[in-house]
């Protein structure tokens, strides 16, 4: 049986099964991406820009059919999906708006009777391996900027986004991009490591965990290729002194359920003062307790399934193992009997560093609340993981809040908001986050020839 199934979060139903791709198969998909590079790059920008924006439109008109795709194949409540294939949209259409500008050759101020100009070429294909929990957005995210500046994609889903995956090549293509200029493929593992280590890839993105990225990255450094991984956070929301602990909560709260709390940037840790604790967490529990868990096709549903059963009692198992070393479960945390992969949203207290719950990721909706006696014990807290993706920090006195944030060890801090996602921002981590950025202009500048010509 192939690995590329859609099983439908909510009922356990198997829906779909996909063909996978062949080893015969995997050097003609080289030969197409690489044949394909050779008129691609030659295409001029504008014509790229041109379809990019075609890309865009597409995801704007087919917005309720992506959304209700993703819903029951990865199980995202249908608003927040619709969202998502919106928030793509809008990336292609930043690219296809900015992308000229962005790769517009730039003269250098003369040193004397010389010239210098610096392009922005591009390097050819590249491999992108991207995650189940945002299908549309994460696509969005490398082949956005990659197809502007002209380099070939050739692109590896998660194997239980198939559906989604096909439609995005569907919708890349008729949209006027040449056919082997973005090839999807249902590939193992084995063929993706064999793809990295041939010449003529040129670099490799993944979003996803820290044991795909390490081995995606091994592969790459070991035949000198450029990687951009997008992996794993456990970010870190801290509440001042001065902070409003009933709304904040109310926004952790949502934040935290969102995307069935399946998001890399997700407020995992909620660090507080310590007499404020008992009401912060009573908040927290009180949202969650209303939240509504259920079938993501029903409008009326705010959490839907986790993507997978296995990854539910993944979540779950964490939470009782947390709970048998000590911490105070609240709420929540137990999987929902049926053949859906539910959970109730868990808040969990009282977590110390001995803890596995203090130093893991918790791919799922559980909120973890700390409570801390000074602002500096918060850093400490916040910092006192091997994360770094974003960290977000609330109160009235934005100069004093702004200050904490900029102590973050993280790529993105926010103030007064948490894991704004905006097409011309940048995004990504640092420690064991990954490495190197998406989005913006330093999405682009990822795998591009920042090309020298002098004339003297
Ligand atoms: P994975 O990292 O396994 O999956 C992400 C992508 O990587 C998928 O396309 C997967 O393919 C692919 N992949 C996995 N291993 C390899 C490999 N050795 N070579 C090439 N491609 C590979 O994530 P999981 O779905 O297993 O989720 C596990 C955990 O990862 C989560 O609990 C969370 O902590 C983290 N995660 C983080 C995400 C983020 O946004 N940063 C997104 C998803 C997960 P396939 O589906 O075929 O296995």
């Amino acid at each position: 049986m192939s690995t590329y199934v859609t099983a439908n979060p909510a009922t356990g139903q198997i829906e779909r099964e996909f063909t996978e791709l062949t080893d015969a198969e995997v050097p003609q998909v080289l030969s197409r991406s690489t044949e394909a590079f050779a008129s691609w790059r030659t295409t001029p920008v504008a014509e790229r820009a041109k379809l990019l924006t075609r890309i865009a439109d597409a995801y704007d008109a087919r917005k309720d059919e992506l959304a209700t795709l993703i819903s029951t194949e990865m199980g995202k409540p249908l608003a927040e999906a619709q969202g998502e294939a919106a928030l793509a949209g809008a990336i292609y259409r930043w690219y296809g708006e900015h992308g000229p500008d962005l790769l517009a050759p730039e003269v250098l101020d003369p040193q004397g009777s010389d010239e210098s100009l610096v392009e922005t070429a591009p390097v050819g294909p590249l491999v992108g391996v991207m995650p189940w929990n945002f299908p549309y957005y994460q696509v969005a995210r490398f082949a956005g900027p990659n197809l502007m500046a002209g380099n070939t994609i050739i692109l590896k889903h998660a194997s239980i986004c198939a559906a989604s995956a096909q439609v995005m090549a569907e919708i890349v293509h008729e949209a006027g991009i040449p056919e082997d200029a973005y090839i999807n493929v249902f590939a193992t593992n084995d063929q993706i490591a064999d793809m990295i280590a041939d010449p003529r890839v040129q670099g490799i993105s993944l979003t996803g965990s820290e044991r795909a990225g390490a081995s995606v990255a091994e592969t790459a450094g070991k035949n000198l290729k450029k990687a951009v991984l997008e992996l794993g956070g456990s970010d870190a929301l801290i509440v001042l002194d001065d902070g409003d602990i009933e709304t904040t909560a109310k926004i952790a709260a949502t934040a935290r359920m969102s995307n069935t709390g399946q998001a890399c940037n997700s407020p995992k840790r909620m660090i507080v003062p310590s007499d404020h604790v008992d009401d912060f967490v009573a908040t927290i529990v009180r949202e969650f307790d209303a939240a509504q868990v259920g079938d993501p096709t029903d409008p009326s549903t705010t959490v839907g399934p986790l993507s997978s059963v296995t990854a539910r009692d993944n979540v779950v198992a964490q939470v009782q193992r947390a709970v048998e070393q000590g911490a105070t479960l609240h709420t929540g945390g137990d999987a929902i009997a049926g053949d859906g992969a539910f959970m109730r949203p868990a808040v969990l207290s009282g977590v110390t560093k001995d803890m596995d719950a203090y130093a893991e990721e918790i791919f799922g909706p559980v909120a973890v609340v700390y409570g801390v006696d000074s602002t500096d014990d918060a850093v400490t807290l916040a910092n006192d993981v091997s994360f770094g993706l974003s960290g977000s920090v609330w109160g009235t006195d934005i100069t004093h809040a702004q200050q904490i944030a900029d102590r973050l060890e993280v790529g993105m801090a926010y103030v007064n908001e948490h894991g704004t996602t905006l097409p011309g921002l940048p995004f990504g981590g640092v420690k064991r986050s990954g490495f190197g950025r998406e989005l913006g202009r330093w999405g682009m500048g990822e795998f591009v020839n920042t090309r020298l010509r002098r004339t003297s």
